[in-house]
Order: structure tokens, then sequence, then C-alpha cells
């Protein structure tokens, strides 16, 4: 086949974008990723005990978007159900994130009104008008104590960077409540794909016009002539490293299974200030697979191996900017669009890249009239 669109990564970004030029677009086109699997970091499989597992970290799909769910739909049926994180801290597992029943627990409070915890709280904050770091953010929501307790600790074992360090954005993507919502996010639709995001991305991108190839790497196909490319993969490797190395934040996961059908209580117990790794995951509370072992996995945060998190600080964004231009030349000149968390250098989330590449898709047809 004679392809009309190369895609580098098939990751969320790459699959979505296959699937529009393809049934929208009639386009030809090819998706390479240098992995043995698709799916991107959204990737699942069983491991050999037979849980499925998430095996880039625990994938809790969320938005509050009902025409991107609609859309999903199409490649998927869900599962529905909250995501329930706790947090340990000394010999007591709190409700993470922060919200009436922490604070009650933790301060030995028997708040039962919102009002009641604000004014409490008030007291507590420090009063900082606008954060310019994560922790100048949490200091001036919920103060120093629940601070120390819960966030300096696993900031510093996740990033390796103190608090003060890292944007606000990194600790603002926890949602601090007044009520009892126990829940991780705060999005209106949290779903599971039933058979798996693995299962979500083949279904989309299973199109007659559609070729993929696995293990296989952009720059061996570097000098072949393709009219459109799109690009995932990190933008600093695009550009040789032309302005330096972006930093990246990586993790190693082990994985220990268990004779029993739940270890945990809830999904996901939080580690501040306890062991190397930052979070034990059982993601069987999620996937609500009926199987008698179960599987753990502990999360430990390293520099180095794949890139996983950008890191969001000053000078990290600086550098980022400088690829940004060079990427703005690429488009126009060479017609490669760069997309995605690894080619915008951007925390986003699973539903946030998969509203980029809808919205890129968009934009290349529009050129393409
Ligand atoms: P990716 O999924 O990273 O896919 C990019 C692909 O490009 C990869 O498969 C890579 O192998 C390939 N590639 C890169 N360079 C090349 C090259 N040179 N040649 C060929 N292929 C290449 N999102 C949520 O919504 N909820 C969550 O709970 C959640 N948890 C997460 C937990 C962790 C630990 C991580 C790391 C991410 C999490 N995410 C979560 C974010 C989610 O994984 C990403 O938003 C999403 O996968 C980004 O999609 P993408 O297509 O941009 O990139
Ligand atoms: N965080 C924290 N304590 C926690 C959980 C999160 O301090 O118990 C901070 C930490 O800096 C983390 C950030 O909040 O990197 C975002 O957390 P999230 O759970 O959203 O991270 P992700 O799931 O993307 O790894």
């Amino acid at each position: 086949m004679e392809f009309d669109v190369l895609i580098v990564g098939a990751g969320p970004v790459g699959c979505v974008l296959a699937e529009q030029l393809a049934n929208l677009s009639n386009k030809k086109v090819l998706i390479i990723d240098k992995r043995y699997h698709m799916a991107g970091n959204c990737y699942d499989e069983t491991h050999e005990s037979g849980v499925l597992i998430h095996k880039y970290g625990p994938h809790y799909f969320r938005t509050n978007d009902k025409n991107l769910v609609d859309y999903l739909s199409k490649f998927t049926e869900w599962i529905e159900g909250n995501y329930y994180v706790t947090s340990k801290y000394i010999n007591e597992y709190y409700p993470f994130p922060i919200n009436r029943l922490t604070i009650n627990n933790f301060f030995e409070k028997k708040f039962k009104t919102e009002s009641e915890v604000e004014k409490f709280i008030n007291e507590k904050r420090i009063k900082i008008e606008n954060p310019k770091n994560s922790e100048e953010f949490v200091l001036s929501r919920v103060g120093k104590e629940l601070y120390e307790a819960f966030y300096l600790g696993y900031t510093l074992k996740q990033w390796d960077l103190h608090p003060s360090k890292l944007g606000p954005s990194v600790c603002g993507r926890i949602p601090i409540r007044y009520n009892e919502d126990c829940r991780y996010v705060d999005h209106k639709y949290q779903l599971t794909p039933k058979f798996g995001f693995t299962e979500l991305f083949k279904k989309m991108i299973n199109h007659k016009n559609i070729d993929l190839k696995l293990n296989t790497d952009f720059k061996d196909l570097r000098n072949e002539n393709f009219k459109t490319i799109i690009y995932t993969g990190a933008i600093d490797e695009y550009f040789n490293f032309k302005y330096g190395k972006l930093k990246w934040r990586s993790l190693e996961f082990k994985y220990k299974t268990f004779n029993k059908e739940f270890v945990q209580p809830n999904v996901q117990i939080n580690y501040s200030n306890d062991f190397n790794y930052t979070r034990s995951v059982e993601i069987k509370h999620v996937t609500k697979q009926k199987i008698e072992k179960t599987v753990i996995s502990y999360e430990y945060p390293t520099d180095k191996g794949d890139p996983y998190y950008p890191i969001p600080n000053e000078i990290n964004e600086s550098i980022y900017r400088k690829y940004k231009l060079l990427a703005e030349i690429e488009t126009k000149e060479k017609n490669v669009h760069f997309c995605g968390r690894l080619a915008e250098y951007k925390y986003y989330n699973t539903d946030e890249v998969i509203l980029k590449a809808l919205e890129l898709y968009q934009k290349i047809k529009e050129n393409d009239k």
C-alpha cells in the first residue's frame, strides 16, 4: 500500500488520528511504534497470573465531555465506577484527596458541614495570593500540617524535586474538598473500557486503510517521503536534542502476585512518608475482573527509562518553547504535526490528548482543502 500519512506512535493520539484520517478523509495511513505493542502508555495486558494489568501505571479514564464518551463508545463498552485512593500517614490510612473525613480523622474533629471545615482550614491556610509553585499552592489551600503529611514526601519521591521547584499545576491536579466526596477525581464520567484500553484502541484502528508496524523506530524511516507526518514521540528526540535534553521522569514497576481475590481495600494506596515507592495499585478494583488471584504493582520513580512525565518548571518549559518554535516551522515547511504528551511536553491525561488529536484532525482537514 502507498501511504498518504505516517503516524509515529501508536498511543491514543496516533490511533485517534489514524481512525479519523482513514474513516473521514479516506487516507491511507501507516502507524509505527518502537515498542512491541500499541496503545502507548494506556497499554494493558494479561499478566502471567491471568490478571489484567495496566503496564504503565493505573489509567483512570475520566472526562466531563459527553461527546468524547460518545465517540469512544463506538469502540468499547464501559465499566462504570469511581476511583478511590487512600494515603498512609504513620499507621493510619486516610481518604485522599483531602476532604472532610480526612480532616476530621487527622485533626480529631467532628465537623459536619462544609462551612465548619472551611472556617477551620481558613485558619490553617497560609495567605498566598498567587501561588507560584506546588508548595505555595498546597500551603495556601490547606496549611502546613496536611502539606507535610500528604504532599511533601510523595512529591520529593515522585519528582526528586522539592515542591517549591515544581509549577503549581502539579499538586494542583489533586482536588481539595470540604465535603465527604472521596473520589480521586471530580469528573462527571469515570469509566474503564470493558475489555481494556488496548482492545479499545485495536478496534479503533481496525480499518483497511490503516497499517500498523510495531518494533519500528522513526529514525529508520526518517529519509522516506510522506506527504504528511504526525509525530507523537518526544519532541527533543525529533530535533536530535539540538537545544539539549528535556527532563522527563520515569517509573519502574514491580509486581507481586497474591493467591487472594483482593489484598487492598481500594485501588490505590499512596505512601508519602514510607517506602521507596510512591503508590501500590490493585487495578482489579477498577477492571472488576473475576479471578481468584490478584496483582499489586509498586511504582518506583526514577530518572532512567521511558519518558513518562514532563517536569513542569521554568527551565524545562523554556527549553520546550525553543523546540516548539522549530516544530512550528517543521509543520509549515514539511507538514509534520506534533501532538500528544511527549510531543507537546505537557502533563496531559488521556481524555485531553484524545481531544487534542481530534482538533488536529480538523486542522489537517482544513489545510487539505
Ligand atoms: P503515548 O501514550 O506516550 O504514546 C506515544 C507512543 O509513541 C509510544 O507508544 C511510544 O513508544 C511511541 N514512540 C515514541 N517515539 C517513537 C519513535 N521514535 N518511533 C516510533 N514510536 C515512537 N491518563 C489518564 O487519563 N488517567 C490516568 O489515570 C493516567 N495515569 C497515568 C499514569 C502514568 C504512570 C502515566 C505515565 C500516564 C498516565 N496517564 C493517565 C496519561 C496517559 O498515559 C497519556 O495521556 C496518554 O498515553 C498520552 O497519549 P499519547 O498518544 O500522547 O502518548
Ligand atoms: N501528590 C502528592 N501526594 C499524593 C498524591 C499526589 O503530593 O498522595 C502530588 C505529587 O506531586 C504528584 C501530583 O500530586 O506527582 C499529581 O498526582 P497524580 O496522582 O495526579 O499523579 P499521576 O497519577 O499523574 O502520577
